[in-house]
């Protein structure tokens, strides 16, 4: 019941937002742009107000379900900032900063619910805690997106994987600075990235990794509308379905390609990454 009402909330607040898009040509340009208020909107209030109508729906206080979902949200925007500096650091800071981004998100999908349920992607397995409990799953997008990073000629770069607690792979790069068969200097697929053999960029490649697990807060996964994909073919009890950035990374492009806009600066998922990017160093 709670997932077909958010369901509805989301296609109708794209609906609305297509609608702007038809009416009020200037509104992609607006929506484009990423500023502190955007910040505040993406890691707190989005979660909270899910939060807020899960408690409504579970029945549990929905009190306390805010208050622990801005405490979340708040733990998500304080990681993703360290993120954005993270190429000069080291690996404890690294997985401190992840672990951290985990919590803070794990806290936000369990507001309003009974239980509180630790969720965390490493590489392609999931690690998930309740209770006593711990299992392990794979992550759908978590093993495609390795595999299909091998095949396109990218090398597995056990160092800076170990260090950032997520898949990395390097490529050489051609003479204007570009990765081979590529025209960006890194790029990500969720939950790996590639860079060149410096590691350059990864704090900009690491924050859409962290968008990846905050997308996973969402219905917006491909089993939320196909539901065959996790009764038949990745089955829940072995599987995360974690195909939500895709999915939303996708329907970006589209709009960038409807609209005439560059999907590698553009598009929110970027727009966020750069905002990042830009203003790590007044976050020192
Ligand atoms: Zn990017």
């Amino acid at each position: 019941m709670f997932r077909k009402t958010i369901k509805h909330i989301i296609i109708f607040s794209c609906a609305i937002k297509l609608i702007g898009i038809i009416c009020f040509c200037n509104l992609p340009k607006a929506y484009a742009k990423f500023d502190q208020k955007r910040m505040y909107i993406t890691n707190i209030a989005i979660p909270t107000g899910m939060a807020a109508l899960r408690a409504h729906y579970e029945g549990t206080s929905i009190t306390k379900a805010i208050i622990q979902s801005i405490f979340g949200g708040y733990i998500m925007q304080e990681s993703m900032k360290r993120a954005a500096k993270i190429e000069g650091k080291s690996a404890l800071y690294a997985w401190e900063t992840k672990v951290m981004f985990n919590l803070g998100a794990s806290l936000c999908e369990s507001a309003g619910l009974e239980e509180f349920t630790f969720k965390m992607d490493v590489g392609p397995v999931w690690v998930i805690n309740k209770g006593n409990d711990i299992k392990f799953k794979l992550g759908i997008n978590g093993v495609i997106a390795p595999v299909f990073q091998l095949a396109d000629g990218s090398k597995f770069d056990y160092k800076q994987s170990l260090k950032y607690g997520t898949m990395v792979f390097e490529r050489k790069t051609s003479r204007n600075g570009n990765l081979m068969g590529s025209n960006a200097l890194a790029y990500s697929t969720a939950n790996t990235f590639v860079t060149n053999v410096n590691g350059n960029h990864s704090g900009h490649e690491l924050t859409h990794t962290y968008q990846y697990r905050r997308n996973c807060l969402y219905p917006i996964q491909i089993g939320d509308y196909w539901p065959e994909f996790t009764t038949k073919y990745f089955k829940e009890d072995k599987w995360v379905d974690d195909t939500g950035w895709f999915l939303n990374w996708s329907a970006q492009c589209a709009w960038a390609s409807w609209r005439n806009k560059n999907r590698d600066y553009d598009i929110p998922l970027e727009q966020e990454a750069y905002y990042m990017e830009r203003y790590k160093n007044s976050w020192e």
